[in-house]
């Protein structure tokens, strides 16, 4: 699946010093920080192509590309994968709804969620993959499940069980009745009779009538949702063999962690027999007046949307960024107004011939994202800056509007 257009990273300069990444691990529920390597392999989920991006996705999304660009920065190789389920219940559910072929939904969805990530200057994946394409991967990786003996069928339908994982449960710390509770809202099926466990996950549910289906050993039908992602993961990002850990960073919005991401690394564990991820780490999730915003509320705000209406992107980057990326948060169109005020504000600023002094808020900024990406103490020092630039004088000591420019753009995303 072809991604979207390559992000220009301006350089840094070397007398800025970059600490170790800390980011907050789910599992560990703990900061941790990346060891010093020349490589990091990060796996981020990617859309159900059967609406466009909202700012949930693009939330999401942005905070993944602040942990790439702060990794880049620092001068090293990120390999960064992200999937499409481009096959899934509520693709089907909705072409049929509208009547629409539901590849040509995802055509239609997957190239809008291009455009969105191009506008809102976000680095693509090294490789972007869609699950109809990975189906070989994905029926490899269950016939390695089955010679694990972890699958088993219901009516032809073949679950993986999840407590082949002696860890199962251990990165989402639920206990099994609210595990049972959000695996049922989720798109879990608890209630069908004849699974060993309620949670055992489906891997590859066999052909409905009207229903797209691929041929396999075990018959016609489609992947399960969460096998897809830890086929992928495991064969596109090239695996750490000198450490406990298989990848480094196991991202998506914290809506994924149970039970999409719980599933992935029981069945990823089996397959790769040590630990999946060194961090899950998870973005909040964006709110609307109060309440949160999903398809059933009918309250979702799409970057589309805004970008058509005339929002400057960069300005939707910066609103969406403020706030700290893994608690859940109000949008609204007051910030993204004085987001919009701000940026304007701040290019205004870098065209005068002298700023006040920018190399303790260029590190001000490289440290800040370093803390697990703390975005408000960045934006912070930004706004201090602002208001020395504006008292300055003839005599004051002046700092570089061209490199503190490359470097809002470099770890910030927010090219001006
Ligand atoms: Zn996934």
């Amino acid at each position: 699946m072809n991604s979207w257009s390559e992000v220009y990273l301006p350089p840094i300069d070397h007398k800025f010093l970059f600490p170790p990444l800390s980011l907050h691990d789910s599992a560990t529920r703990s900061a941790v920080a990346l060891p010093i390597k020349s490589d990091y392999t990060m796996y981020v989920c990617g859309i159900t192509p059967y609406d466009a991006t909202h700012l949930g996705h693009a939330a999401t999304y942005l905070t993944f590309d602040l942990v790439n660009r702060y990794l880049t920065a620092m001068g090293k190789k990120v390999h960064f994968v992200e999937n499409i389920t481009d096959v899934d219940d509520p693709l089907l559910e909705r072409a049929n709804r509208d009547g629409i072929d539901w590849k040509d939904l995802a055509h239609s969805q997957i190239d809008l969620f291009r455009g969105d990530m191009s506008d809102l200057h976000v680095i693509p994946p090294e490789n972007y993959i869609g699950a109809v394409e990975a189906i070989p991967l994905i029926i490899e990786a269950i016939e390695e499940l089955q010679e694990a003996d972890t699958v088993y069928s219901v009516d032809g339908d073949l679950y993986f069980q999840v407590n082949a994982d002696e860890k199962f449960g251990t990165r989402s710390h639920l206990s099994k009745e609210e595990m049972l509770t959000i695996f049922a809202q989720r798109g879990g099926d608890p209630m069908r009779s004849g699974k060993k466990d309620p949670l055992d996950a489906l891997v590859w549910l066999s052909h409905r009538p009207g229903e797209p289906s691929w041929p396999s050993p075990f018959g016609a039908g489609r992947p399960g949702w969460h096998i897809e992602c830890c086929a992928i993961a495991m064969a596109y990002l090239p695996l750490d063999t000198h450490s406990d850990y298989m990848i480094d960073i196991q991202g998506g919005g914290s809506d994924l962690l149970f039970p999409h991401h719980e599933m992935g690394a029981a069945q990823s564990r089996i397959l790769g027999k040590k630990d999946y991820a060194r961090i899950y780490m998870y973005a909040g999730m964006i709110g609307l007046d109060g309440e949160k915003m999903s398809k059933s509320k009918g309250n979702l705000v799409f970057v589309s949307t805004l970008i058509n209406q005339g929002s400057d992107p960069m300005a939707i980057r910066m609103a969406l960024l403020q706030q700290e990326y893994s608690q859940d948060r109000m949008w609204s169109n007051e910030q993204l107004l004085e987001a919009t005020v701000f940026i304007n504000e701040i290019r205004l600023l870098l065209s005068r011939p002298e700023v006040a002094p920018t190399d303790w808020l260029i590190q001000e900024i490289i440290d800040s994202l370093s803390n697990n990406l703390d975005t408000p103490r960045a934006f912070r020092a930004l706004r201090k800056w602002c208001e020395t630039c504006a008292t300055i004088s003839e005599t004051d000591p002046i700092g570089s509007a061209g490199e503190l420019s490359r470097v809002l753009d470099l770890l910030l995303g927010i090219a001006l």
